[in-house]
């Protein structure tokens, strides 16, 4: 019997398993990145599809039945496992990952992969349905969201296939869908807490105008203090930027409740955007400053613009502006 917690569906379906290990593209010379392999459906294929596999896998019942499952075979000397948690291992170099993973893990795993250097080739990942859809969305879509715009930033994502649930042994309560990820080469540079701080703002009411949320007083007070300090650093003359901020902390990066094997609740629809409103909504008082943060927004036209249409590289034109004008988000 497996382990529900630690996400063990195993894929049974071989011609399911099959067309993900063709749709890889994987090489010859590949060395492959497979994680939770369990019980080792899916790592025999890409034995044989590539030059080696290193599975990690955290239960240690599942790595024994893998290494009988290949002992004595000639795959067994190009397969290497790593016993652990994927969230806490240093990662190898590879080419290429293919994984069905367990979805409790999606947003973590996704920004460590994409964090990862030297960077990989693509990621061919088993996800929940929802958390697919929300990678692979497009400004105006329903599920556009902060995890969207993140990810989009590192990475070109696809979707590849539809999974339902019976293509498991142990059938998972949610539908899945396999997504392509390519990681983005030239990476595009940010300062990762500042489009962090930045897009939490932006996101933090996504179908709300960016001026209504850029008046809000506690996004004006934010700003303000910020640009106090930045200002009080230039003056004691001591460099801007130092720059320790460009590593993505990957933990951050995802929404909350998108990991959740669960069907997940669109956490932007109406009604839950009336039991949010506090303090947060107040508009500020009238202020220099505040006239300082809405005159950035008029000069890209962006007053009357909502973050749940807006592309990728509108976000940064937006946040280019920002910084020009002085204003910072950490
Ligand atoms: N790849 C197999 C297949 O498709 O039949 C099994 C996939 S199953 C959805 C997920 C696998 O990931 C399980 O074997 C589970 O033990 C393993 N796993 C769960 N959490 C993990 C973690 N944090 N790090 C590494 N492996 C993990």
């Amino acid at each position: 019997s497996f382990h529900k917690s630690k996400g063990q569906h195993i894929l049974k379906n071989p011609q399911l398993v099959d067309s993900i290990v063709q749709k890889a593209g994987i090489k010859t010379t590949d060395t492959i990145l497979e994680i939770g392999p369990g019980t080792g459906n899916l790592t025999k294929k890409l034995l044989e599809a590539g030059k080696a596999v290193i599975a990690v896998e955290v239960d240690p019942r599942m790595v024994l039945e893998l290494q009988r499952r290949f002992q004595g075979t000639p795959l067994s000397n190009r397969l290497k496992v790593i016993k652990g948690d994927v969230l806490k291992t240093d990662l190898p170099y590879f080419d290429i990952c293919v994984a069905n993973i367990p979805y409790q893990i999606s947003s973590p795993l996704t920004f460590k992969l994409l964090n990862h250097q030297p960077s990989f080739r693509c990621a061919i990942i088993m996800f929940q349905r929802e958390f697919a859809m929300r990678l692979v969305a497009q400004p105006g879509d329903k599920v556009y969201c902060r995890l969207t715009v993140n990810t989009q930033l590192l990475a070109r994502v696809s979707h590849l296939l539809k999974v339902g649930k019976n293509n498991f042994r142990s059938p998972p309560k949610v539908d899945s869908s396999v997504v392509r990820i390519e990681p983005r080469k030239p990476r595009i540079e940010v300062k990762q807490k500042e489009w962090d701080g930045f897009l939490r703002i932006c996101f933090n009411r996504k179908n709300k105008t960016l001026g209504s949320i850029f008046r809000q007083k506690s996004v004006v007070t934010l700003l303000e203090k910020n640009y106090k300090t930045v200002q009080a650093l230039k003056l004691s003359g001591q460099g801007l930027m130092e720059d320790n901020d460009n590593k993505m902390d990957f933990s951050r990066l995802g929404d909350n409740n998108e990991d959740l094997n669960m069907d997940v609740d669109d956490d932007d629809d109406g009604a839950e955007e009336e039991m949010e409103v506090e303090d947060g909504d107040v508009e500020g008082e009238p202020s220099e400053f505040k006239d300082k943060v809405l005159a950035v927004l008029k000069e890209g036209d962006f007053e009357e613009k909502r973050s749940s249409k807006l592309t990728l590289q509108e976000f940064l034109y937006l946040l280019s502006l920002f910084n020009k004008a002085g204003i910072h988000f950490s």
